[in-house]
């Protein structure tokens, strides 16, 4: 794995999290995408090499929904870059991490993303992600 691409924070609400984290970082949103097939909307701050995203969920039911319920706000995954996500999946997969999705979907961000079920990652939730080509 390349680097810790970003760490992915579940909040209730953007609208009050972005400048929070604004003030935080010192450093501006720079982007905020919604992702229609996980139920949630985005924002991204650059720190360094690194990013944060925030995750807000759009829809009752959706995945960010259900652990901000369960657990409250707070550091919901954490996101490595790779260079190859299909032969990092069959690697993964043969040492028996369970991946969530079996093909990568696309997530936000230009990338091509798959999960790990944290069962098997200590309780971690890990997002490898691809950045898109072309
Ligand atoms: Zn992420």
């Amino acid at each position: 794995m390349l680097k810790i691409e970003h760490l992915g924070i579940a909040v209730k609400k953007l609208e009050a999290s972005i400048p929070l984290f604004e003030q935080l970082l010192n450093t501006p949103c720079y982007k905020t995408e919604e992702v229609t097939s996980e139920g949630v909307n985005t924002a991204f701050f650059q720190t360094g090499d690194s990013k944060i995203e925030l995750l807000e969920a759009t829809q009752p039911g959706s995945p960010i929904a259900k652990y901000i319920d369960k657990k409250g706000e707070g550091i919901h995954h954490i996101a490595f870059e790779v260079e190859n996500i299909e032969a990092e999946m069959k690697r993964l997969a043969a040492l028996g991490f369970e991946i969530l999705n079996p093909q990568p979907k696309n997530g936000a961000d230009n990338k091509l993303v798959c999960f790990l079920h944290p069962k098997t990652t200590n309780g971690v939730l890990i997002e490898l992600c691809q950045e898109k080509k072309g």
